[in-house]
């Protein structure tokens, strides 16, 4: 495309007088114009098709074919249409200008010719061809926007209604439900209309709301969140487990989540029966490694040398973490499935504190750790043993995960109907999209941490069941780099 204002366009001049030719052709010439020249109206014509100039100059007297025939061939053909013809005519000769118009002229001009009024117009034409052509790819443009968003609304729509894994829009705000598909509704249970415009709350669908809402405020500051796993209760009150991812849309202007689920019940009680299963049979041929291994090393069968004692204690070192791990996992599943029941009774909170920190000063003295214990004293009604359980978990991990000469702080406070609890490290510190992640079974931040820090990664995983059979709640703030703070609420006795 030309530029008007830089005087480059390609100008066509049709005129028979070869005077009145060389005299426009030099104005323009000199305007920096690319000029084009011709006498006759057919050269003139076959030119415009050849190569379309950007504007046209058209005498309209001419013998062989006058200038508005002319107008009216170009205009016939497409690749000339578009062009702007100015009619020229001379002072004298009668310009029906009406016609002019008709046959599609933009505008005339008389002779003798007024150079500036000449360039001024041509000028004009110029740039509105200039403006029609940007407007006109502007419009192609649009058009294609259009039908390639058409065409990305429909392919969402199709996956949408026919994905086999259930998905929802709802709104942000209010997390109403404006959209869900096929299996949505098959794994809920509920019909279209008895979800549509209701919100997750009213339908009472999350077992554990906050979940759900930690999980937005994940999705908040990370824009997406994936595979978190969550609870929800069916329409007949059945649990079904489901990873769900999240994704910020926005429908209509209004801001939505757009909810991804994945069920995984099934995978999940498969996974939880394998497991129990397998531990159960490693207990007892492990049990009876260890015996083994201690008659060995306490020499009741005979003298070791200095290396068979270091093998045998590598030996009774490895297998006394199997033996953990293999213990923590039974301990989990009988606590998630209520087959261990909690042994309430009342206590004094300030005790269980004093009591998790003795056990844990040895560990701490050992990693150089200074751990302030700052109690309160109130009566909760609790199964002390795992609650304490509980606190030496955190404990633990809070030395194992700080630097040597770093502080560690158990503190309790009251929090309306809840005895607060908080282990707060100066230590490394856990990644924004871990915090809910190391509650579950065998997650870990870093992968090697089992291996280097001791650990089996169960022990968040059977605190938070020991705290939800509490009715109570377990958290972790943290600032990655510079510490963890981990929250216990516990129901306070009712007075
Ligand atoms: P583990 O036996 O590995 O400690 P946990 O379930 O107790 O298992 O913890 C899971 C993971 O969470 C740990 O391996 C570690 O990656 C992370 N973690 C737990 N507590 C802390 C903490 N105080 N600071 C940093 N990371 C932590």
């Amino acid at each position: 495309m030309f530029d008007a204002t830089s005087t480059k366009a390609d100008i066509l001049v049709i005129d028979d007088t070869p005077e009145n030719l060389e005299l426009l052709s030099q104005i323009l010439k000199d305007k920096g114009y690319k000029v084009r020249s011709v006498t006759k109206p057919s050269t003139g014509l076959r030119g415009a098709k050849a190569a379309p100039p950007d504007l046209i100059l058209l005498d309209v007297k001419m013998p062989e074919m006058n200038g508005y025939e002319v107008c009216q061939h170009l205009k016939a053909d497409e690749l000339t249409r578009e062009i702007p013809v100015i009619f020229i005519s001379a002072l004298g000769d009668v310009l029906d200008k009406v016609k002019a118009f008709e046959v599609g002229g933009v505008d005339y001009i008389t002779k003798p010719l007024q150079v500036e009024e000449v360039l001024a117009r041509i000028k004009t034409h110029l740039t509105i061809r200039q403006l029609q052509q940007q407007l006109q790819t502007q419009n192609r443009h649009l058009q294609q926007e259009i039908s390639e968003r058409t065409a990305a609304e429909e392919k969402f729509a199709k996956a949408f209604r026919s994905s086999p894994n259930p998905i929802a829009i709802a709104t942000l705000a209010e997390n109403r439900f404006l959209d869900i598909n096929r299996s949505f509704l098959e794994i809920s249970g509920y019909s279209q209309a008895e979800i549509i415009q209701k919100s997750a709350t009213n339908l009472n669908l999350w077992i554990n709301p906050q979940v759900y809402d930690d999980s937005v405020k994940i999705l908040l500051q990370n824009d997406s969140l994936h595979n978190q796993e969550c609870q929800l209760r069916t329409k007949q009150g059945e649990i079904k487990t489901v990873l769900l991812s999240i994704e910020l849309i926005e429908l209509d202007g209004v801001a939505c989540t757009l909810n991804l689920i994945n069920d995984i019940t099934e995978r999940k009680r498969l996974e939880d029966e394998f497991i129990s299963l397998v531990s159960h049979e490693l207990r007892t041929p492990m049990n009876s490694i260890i015996g083994a291994l201690d008659l060995l090393s306490t020499q009741q069968l005979g003298a070791l040398t200095v290396q068979g004692q270091q093998i045998i204690n590598i030996a009774i070192n490895n297998t006394e973490r199997l033996i953990r791990l293999v213990n923590d996992i039974l301990d989990l599943e009988r606590i998630k499935s209520g087959k261990i029941s909690m042994q309430p009774s009342k206590c004094n909170a300030y005790e269980l504190l004093i009591q998790a920190a003795q056990a844990m000063q040895a560990m701490a003295y050992t990693a150089q750790i200074t751990l302030n214990v700052e109690p309160i004293s109130v009566e909760i009604i609790v199964d002390s043993d795992r609650i304490l359980q509980v606190l030496t978990n955190l404990l633990s991990n809070a030395i194992k995960f700080s630097e040597p000469g770093k502080s560690v702080c158990l503190r309790s406070q009251i929090n309306s109907l809840y005895l607060q609890i908080e282990v707060q490290d100066r230590g490394r510190g856990i990644p924004p999209d871990k915090l809910q992640l190391i509650f579950e079974r065998f997650q870990q931040v870093d992968a090697s941490d089992s291996r280097s820090k001791g650990g089996t990664g169960l022990g968040l995983s059977i605190s938070r069941s020991i705290i939800e059979q509490h009715k109570g709640r377990i958290w972790v703030e943290s600032i990655f780099g510079q510490g963890s703070t981990f929250y216990i609420h516990l129901p306070l006795i009712n007075k």
